[in-house]
């Protein structure tokens, strides 16, 4: 194969010239296809298990990099704990911290969650909810100056991670060490040897797939049971409104600094086009005037996919059809989150051959 014509060659010129193998196949560990928040964890936790990688993106606007970033421990109507979350929250605090350091930039937001009740039987749910395992995460309920009847409560341990920043961070600290390529990648131009795969110029021992909703189409996973999921999002500037944390009504609002906020989000099964719509920014319209009555400019509206499972649990595993072969996906609504601990799991799967939970594990499900 000859490289793609998008693929920058400025750093592979650069990194072959100092490569003693110039002019042969440059050997890696793991080529990590798609650089979303998946592949970002997994690219960070083999790197620091010493591993020599080279992640692969097309540059295309992720649904990682539109996301709100908001992680919550209790989540719906219904207050629900979520999934695992006293395992994830842990592990995403020290991984995003620890990435800080790296890239020297400001990435965890750890912000109470103000969630506005919406009546009787929410606030019902509230009131058992702080009698039972949940209360350390829900906070006392607070009488509302805004004329919200049902008031509001607090929920604590949640926040947002500045996914956009996170990822263009990660990308050009990845390029700086020779690790990263602005490609597409066409799974008919890898060669599968016995002892390795060939991409291009590099020979990698195995390949994680971490495509996001692009996994539906990958011939070496078929059959997930995906369940894909639009989302819309709109950056507003809200003058006044002074928010610290983050406000919750059938939307979320996030607070980014200087007046800015994210007002998240749409669900949509049907139209799976990353375009943003008029139905999708009027329905967001009605979800932020839930929150606030004043006066609004819109910045900007995006939409992408979020790779949502059936089950609601990430897909985490080796290919049946080839063992050099692995994916990490299924993320769904709760990317920030989910990542950092199941990119790690894969990795030690990967690495030292733990197992990997049953309930994620796409050999199992
Ligand atoms: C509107 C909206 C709001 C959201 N808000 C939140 C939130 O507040 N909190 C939260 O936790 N989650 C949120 N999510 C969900 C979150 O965005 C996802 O869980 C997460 O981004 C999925 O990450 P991923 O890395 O699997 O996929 P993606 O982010 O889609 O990344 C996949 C990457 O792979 C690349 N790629 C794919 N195929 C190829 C190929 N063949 N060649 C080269 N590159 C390729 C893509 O270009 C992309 O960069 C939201 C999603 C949406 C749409």
């Amino acid at each position: 194969m000859t490289w793609p014509d998008t693929v920058k060659l400025k750093n592979l010129t650069w990194n072959r010239s100092l490569d003693s193998n110039f002019n042969k196949q440059i050997k890696i560990d793991y080529l990590i296809v798609g650089q979303g928040i998946a592949g970002t964890m997994m690219a960070y936790h083999l790197i620091k298990a010493g591993k020599r990688i080279l992640v692969v993106d097309n540059g295309v606007s992720s649904s990682s990099m539109i996301a709100g970033g908001l992680f919550n421990p209790v989540t719906g109507r219904r207050f629900v704990k979520s999934w695992l979350i006293d395992e994830l929250l842990p592990c995403a605090e020290t991984v995003y911290k620890d990435m800080e350091v790296i890239l020297g930039k400001k990435l965890l937001y750890k912000l109470p969650i103000v969630k506005y009740l919406s009546g009787e039987e929410e606030k019902e749910v509230y009131e058992r909810s702080i009698q039972d395992d949940k209360k350390k995460y829900i906070a006392g309920f607070t009488a509302s100056e805004s004329g919200n009847k049902y008031a509001s409560c607090e929920i604590k341990g949640g926040g947002y991670i500045d996914t956009l920043l996170l990822i263009t961070a990660f990308r050009k600290y990845l390029d700086q060490q020779h690790s990263f390529v602005e490609s597409n990648f066409a799974y008919n131009d890898i060669i599968i040897n016995e002892l390795n795969i060939v991409w291009g110029d590099f020979q990698a021992c195995s390949i994680i797939f971490c495509e996001g909703y692009r996994a539906t189409e990958n011939p070496y996973f078929p059959g997930l049971p995906f369940n894909l999921a639009k989302g819309e999002i709109l950056t507003v500037r809200i003058p006044g409104l002074y928010a610290e944390n983050i406000l919750m009504s059938t939307g979320y609002l996030v607070p980014v600094g200087n007046d800015i906020y994210k007002m998240g989000s749409t669900y949509e099964w049907d139209d799976l086009t990353t375009l943003p719509t008029e139905k999708g920014r009027k329905e967001l319209i009605g979800k932020l005037k839930k929150i606030t009555e004043l006066p609004f400019e819109i910045l900007n509206h995006e939409a992408g996919i979020r790779p949502a499972v059936k089950q609601r649990r990430p897909l985490l595993g080796k290919s049946h059809i080839n063992d050099k072969m692995f994916i990490l996906n299924g993320l769904g609504t709760k990317g920030v989150i989910l990542a950092p601990y199941f990119a790690l799991q894969l990795a030690e799967y990967i690495l030292q051959g733990k197992p990997i939970e049953k309930d994620v594990d796409i050999n199992f499900s």
